[in-house]
């Protein structure tokens, strides 16, 4: 792992972005040299003593590049080529988000296949042997919890997403660094705590000494799932310095970097720039391959409803809880329920949620399972969004008998038991 510099203050951070006008890999071969090129090609950027590279994408789930969510396999395909070329010993690896086995996202966004293809260890962070480092003056965490194979490579390359992120507002190289965390617990910590601070905490043990951001179809909207929409942009964004490379492709997305928290605390704690007068973009500019306009995530938990009549109470839920209740919400709900409605509904999410004793309350997800039997309770983790349909319905009509309904959709009956 390359070294923290914690008092990263003077000097310039480079930040390359290149375009390709097509997403063909012609193209994007064409766009990832000339990324790598402003650097002077990938001899430069590895220092000579480096044993051993892990390149590092994001394969949060098993989905397809094109939809937005996972990177484009062909940028990791390149980069494992460029390394081979040199003699460089290389692995990739990943652990998946929440409730998906790597495996299988490995399978379906086709980094199994082209690992086998290339002869290159593909490592499973969420299966290996793990373990704790401290966190350097960790503001949150004092310590992460990550696949032993982490601290024994000498050089990372942190392949992101350009994605929008209904919990962090952005989802770049900072945030990819999440799927370090080998333990799903481990994980859930980021969320009771803060997942802002904890991100920083994260990069301030493991550095990534390069990040690539994959906008070549990136995603808008409530993601990082569904209902995010991908988004064709035809960009690649990369530097040594994460914060700046967040920095610079938060602009393209329209955004300012200095109000996503994660990318503000970790400039504050030193990790990179975020100035553009302490960046130089090199290649393409900001403006020039920032789209006309680009759909941002609701910028609160509560905000995720676009309905008056379904209030949301924020408990710190994790990202998945929050794609799934967006996706049901945004995506799913029948709008003549929302017609019809009687009366509100106030949905508790996340951990740390507390029933007010309104009597119009739903509890989802397994995190609250102390309201089963209390309130109308979804079971699931995340509770997919189809068990939520039959508790919002009869609570926008007034029934607020806690019935649970488990993550399969049976509804329990607290006294007359299973019903369906
Ligand atoms: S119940 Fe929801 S908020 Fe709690 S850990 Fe599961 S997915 Fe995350």
């Amino acid at each position: 792992m390359g070294p923290i510099d914690q008092n990263n203050r003077g000097g310039i951070s480079r930040v390359s972005v290149t375009r390709a006008s097509r997403p063909d890999k012609k193209q994007i071969k064409e766009a990832f040299e000339r990324l790598l090129g402003a650097f002077g090609g990938i001899r430069k950027i590895i220092p000579p003593d480096v044993k051993k590279v892990l390149i590092k994408p994001n394969l949060m789930m098993g989905e397809p590049w094109t939809t937005g969510i996972t990177v484009n396999p062909f940028i990791v395909e390149l980069l494992i080529m460029e390394l081979k070329k040199e003699r460089i010993n290389v692995i990739v690896g990943e652990g998946a988000g929440w409730g998906c086995p790597s495996d299988d996202a490995f399978k379906a966004t086709g980094i199994t296949g082209l690992c086998s293809k290339l002869e290159v260890p593909l490592v499973d962070f969420k299966r290996g042997e793990t373990v704790r480092l401290s966190v350097p003056d960790g503001s949150v965490l004092k310590y992460i919890v990550v696949d032993r194979v982490v601290p024994e490579c000498d050089f990372i390359i942190n392949v992101a997403k350009m994605k929008t992120h209904c919990e962090t507002i952005a989802s770049l190289s900072l945030k990819n660094m999440k799927g370090f965390i080998a333990e799903d617990k481990e994980r859930l910590r980021f969320h009771l705590l803060d997942v802002n601070r904890c991100l920083v905490d994260l990069n301030r043990t493991i550095r990534a000494d390069f990040s690539i951001v994959e906008g070549i179809i990136a995603l808008e909207g409530i993601g990082p799932l569904f209902p995010g929409k991908p988004k064709p942009l035809g960009v690649l964004a990369g530097g040594k310095d994460p914060v700046a490379v967040d920095s610079v492709c938060a602009r393209i997305m329209g955004m300012d970097p200095a109000e996503i928290r994660h990318i503000q605390y970790a400039y504050e704690a030193g990790l990179g720039k975020i100035d553009l007068d302490d960046i130089e973009v090199a290649g393409e500019s900001i403006e020039s391959v920032k789209p006309v306009s680009w759909e941002l995530p609701p910028l609160t938990i509560e905000a995720l409803s676009p309905f008056n009549e379904i209030r949301i109470v924020n408990g710190n839920p994790c990202s998945n809880c929050i794609a799934s209740l967006a996706s049901y919400l945004h995506g799913y709900i029948d709008k003549k329920i929302i017609e019809e409605a009687t009366t509100n509904v106030e949905i508790l999410i996340g951990k740390k949620a507390v029933s007010s004793g309104s009597g119009k309350e739903i509890a989802i997800g397994n995190c609250l399972e102390r309201y089963r039997g209390k309130l109308p309770f979804v079971s699931g983790c995340p509770p997919p969004s189809d068990a939520y349909l039959e508790l919002i319905a009869l609570g926008l009509k007034g029934d607020f008998k806690p019935l649970t309904v488990n993550s399969d959709a049976r509804i329990v009956d607290p006294e007359n038991g299973e019903s369906e």
